[in-house]
């Protein structure tokens, strides 16, 4: 029978989990550094952690990441969007999910429907949660945006009172936390950071002055957490911290956190280019002597950026080498230099350590002129996830 010997696939993404693909590129995920990350920045903030998992926990993987701090105890998550907030319900995390995005009017019965938290930005998306909750029965769970800086989503925070009357008063909706995000806390020497938190501090003020309960207060992402110690306030929201990169080249490492993933791939073909020829597209290397050139499985199709042609370095049996040429969709390639030596299937290392070297994320996002956000949410689902420690949860779950 044609297919018969197929793997019965009736997710597309399932062809690309590591048990079913044998795909020497892949991505290695660390639980239990997340979990020594996740207890580590609780500790420095002294403050409850809303684990940040939008953009497939910044390509960890949604569902594995949030069961596994499900597991480790965490009270509260956070995603952008509904759909991920779907997916984690789908998948049976049940502890309290925000999302933090704008909402739009037609989704809000999905949000209700699948327990999630709302971010409710101006009196009209109130009015519209309102409606929505009334017309299910079901009182909605929301959080407060103000916009203390930003310029993004919420209400400015001089003209949050009539905002925070509007909610408090509404019987269908029931204030469970204040928020606002910062524009500046990567940098522990800007001065953004403090007028945001004296705006936003004034906001809540309102709710004393009205006599209502303080809902929980969150400002603080990841570099809130590591450089302002007084923003950590009532609940942080570390999203890259809490997978063990810092979101800047300027930022500080007041925490020890451990990286959680690794990028590898594995040697497919050994040659030597002689002197005078060039490698890849548009002919931009040439080899100035005969030297020995691997070709490495993985390329911009993968999100691995274009940006590190003939810039990028890997790992291949503990030393560093140059990326030549340009990084093509699949593939790239690397001079191991006139004595180098590999072997089809030797381990390569792009993000990780091998051996006692090792490139971080960091690294890699200067060399392509980006920030280490956009390498880590850029790896897409065509990279298999493989995840190591997190004892407990069921290997299912991944
Ligand atoms: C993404 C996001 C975070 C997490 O930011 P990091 O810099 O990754 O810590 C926190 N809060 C909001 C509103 C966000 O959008």
């Amino acid at each position: 029978m044609p297919g018969a010997n197929l793997p019965d696939m009736t997710d597309p993404a399932d062809s690309f989990r590591p048990e079913a693909n044998d795909r020497p590129t892949r991505i290695r995920v660390d639980l239990d550094a997340i979990g020594h990350n996740f207890r580590a920045l609780q500790a420095h903030a002294g403050a409850p952690v809303m684990g940040i998992v939008k953009a497939n926990a910044y390509g960890h993987g949604l569902v594995p990441v949030a069961l596994y701090l499900q597991a480790q105890g965490i009270g509260q998550l956070g995603v952008a969007l509904v759909e991920e907030g779907l997916a984690l319900r789908r998948a049976g995390v049940t502890v309290p999910v925000l999302v933090m995005g704008g909402i739009h009017a037609p989704q809000v019965s999905q949000f209700l429907a699948c327990d999630l938290e709302v971010t409710v930005s101006s009196i009209a998306k109130l009015r519209q949660v309102e409606q929505a909750a009334e017309s299910l029965g079901r009182k909605a769970v929301i959080h407060l945006k103000v916009d203390t800086g930003m310029e993004r989503i919420g209400v400015h925070s001089e003209n949050a009172g009539a905002f925070i009357d509007a909610a408090v008063s509404s019987r269908w909706c029931a204030v469970k936390g204040i928020y606002s995000h910062l524009a500046c806390s990567d940098d522990p020497a800007s001065p953004m950071t403090h007028e945001q938190l004296q705006r936003f501090l004034h906001a809540c003020s309102y709710f004393d002055r009205i006599g209502a309960p303080m809902p929980v207060r969150h400002l603080a992402n990841s570099g809130g957490v590591l450089h302002f110690p007084e923003v950590c306030l009532d609940m942080v929201r570390p999203g890259i911290a809490l997978y063990g990169v810092m979101p800047d080249p300027a930022s500080r490492p007041t925490v020890a956190l451990k990286p959680a993933l690794s990028l590898v791939s594995k040697v497919v073909y050994f040659k030597v280019v002689k002197a005078g020829r060039t490698v890849s597209y548009g002919a931009t290397w040439t080899a100035s002597e005969d030297t020995r050139v691997i070709t490495v499985p993985i390329g911009y199709g993968d999100g691995y950026p274009r940006s590190l042609s003939s810039r990028g370095e890997v790992l291949v049996r503990g030393e560093r080498h140059p990326i030549v040429g340009r990084v093509c969709m699949d593939q790239f390639m690397v001079d191991l230099g006139p004595a180098g030596t590999a072997y089809n299937e030797d381990e390569v290392v792009l993000i990780g350590r091998q051996g006692d070297d090792a490139i971080t994320c960091e690294a890699v996002a200067s060399t392509a002129g980006t920030i280490p956000y956009e390498i880590l949410t850029g790896l897409n689902a065509r990279i298999p996830r493989e995840y190591v420690g997190g004892a407990s949860i069921p290997r299912s779950a991944t």
